[in-house]
């Protein structure tokens, strides 16, 4: 096992990662300030395949259990969902020192992390990720939300957790599609900030794919030591941290316009290749650097090019997204391998031009 820590003053933890964590999280929480109580959030699908050893393990260690579990899905991140859970926590007892473990994917880790931060002004929040995408990303920086309407993650609270634990045995169960779209954020993350661990994803990206557990390994535990050296610098988005928007500007709104038929890591990719070949354009980036970023994302198994859609609908979807000003585009670019900025002075006719020139 590995141990990383995020250093954010009185509200540092710890991330582990490795092999056969689930089982020794109930020690680990033994002997902290919390109550005889433990509550487990999870969706149907990964109840069935690893509450039980979790559970098990927090018994073990003295603590009362109680699972709560949801649907799998995006619909859950709702206010509603958020409304059922706090329900049962009272019925349960929970008390402002009960551990919440969210065990699961980006869902759970939002909804269950929502839920924690408010429920009696916050309870320990313990991050179970169990997808690769929460394991490198959505599980690291305390960022919780709910949906609410049409727009997403508009609800919610920065709320750090006391501990995240990445167990790697995990990811052997998840389907291809979805370690492909986590992969999405380990370029990303590679790409802005480390050219060495882009070189090694270029090396091992095959062995990543057939769940190499070493390779894995060394993969969450790369990507999530940027992670949290970038939430370290910057842990309420006023600056650097916007760099881990890289490819999501675009993606987002692809990803909406998809109707959501994309997922979230397939629109980043394309979002990647689309701020990139803005870079370019500027002649901030050299076209090698495209070729490199192109030939990653094919070997993850994720698209390059543009699908089939509505290339208009895509840029007038990216203006209402919240981070496009009125007539100057913020946008993150690449000046090579490694190397990302936040740059305010993007003309929008280029990215127009860029967007709907393309394919
Ligand atoms: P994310 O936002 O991390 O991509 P979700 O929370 O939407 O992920 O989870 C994606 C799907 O994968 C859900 O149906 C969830 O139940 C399922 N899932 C999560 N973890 C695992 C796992 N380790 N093995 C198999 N399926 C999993
Ligand atoms: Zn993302």
């Amino acid at each position: 096992m590995k141990k990383l820590k995020v250093e954010l003053g009185t509200c540092s933890y710890e991330i582990r990662v490795g092999t056969g964590l689930l089982a020794r999280i109930g020690l680990w929480l033994k002997g902290r300030d919390f109550s005889g109580k433990a509550v487990i959030i999870t969706d149907t699908i990964v109840e069935g395949l690893y509450a039980e050893v979790l559970e098990r393990g927090l018994a073990n260690a003295g603590f009362d259990v109680t699972i709560l579990e949801v649907p799998p899905g995006e619909e859950q991140k709702s206010l509603e969902t958020a409304g059922r859970l706090y329900d049962d926590l009272t019925e349960a007892y929970a008390e402002r020192t009960t551990p919440v473990l969210a065990l699961g994917g980006g869902v759970i880790g939002d909804l269950a992390g929502f839920v924690a931060a408010t429920y009696m002004r916050g309870v320990p929040l313990i991050q179970v990720p169990t997808t690769l995408l929460a394991q490198v990303d959505s599980s690291i920086g305390g960022k919780t939300a709910v949906d609410h309407g049409q727009l997403k993650n508009i609800i919610g609270v920065f709320y750090q957790p006391k501990m995240v634990v990445a167990d790697i045995d995990t990811l052997k169960t998840l389907p291809e599609i979805e370690l492909a779209n986590g992969l999405a954020e380990v370029i990303k993350t590679a790409a802005i900030r480390n050219k060495s661990f882009f070189n090694f994803l270029d090396i091992n990206m095959n062995k990543a794919l057939q769940y190499h557990p070493s390779v894995l390994e060394t993969v969450v535990l790369e990507t999530a030591r940027i992670k949290a050296e970038i939430v370290e610098k910057d842990e309420k988005e006023v600056g650097l941290r916007g760099i881990l928007n890289y490819g999501h500007t675009i993606g987002h709104a692809i990803e909406a316009v998809s109707d959501y038929e994309l997922k979230h890591g397939q629109a980043v990719a394309i979002g990647m290749m689309a701020a990139a070949k803005i870079s370019s354009r500027m002649e901030i980036l050299d076209e090698v650097d495209i070729v490199k970023l192109e030939r990653i994302i094919e070997k993850a198994g994720l698209p390059t090019e543009m699908p089939d859609m509505d290339k208009e609908a895509v840029w007038q979807a990216m203006q209402h997204d919240k981070k496009v000003a009125q007539d100057r585009i913020r946008f993150v670019l690449l000046r090579s391998i490694g190397n990302a900025f936040i740059s305010d002075e993007i003309d929008p006719a280029l990215v127009e031009e860029v967007l709907v020139g393309w394919g």
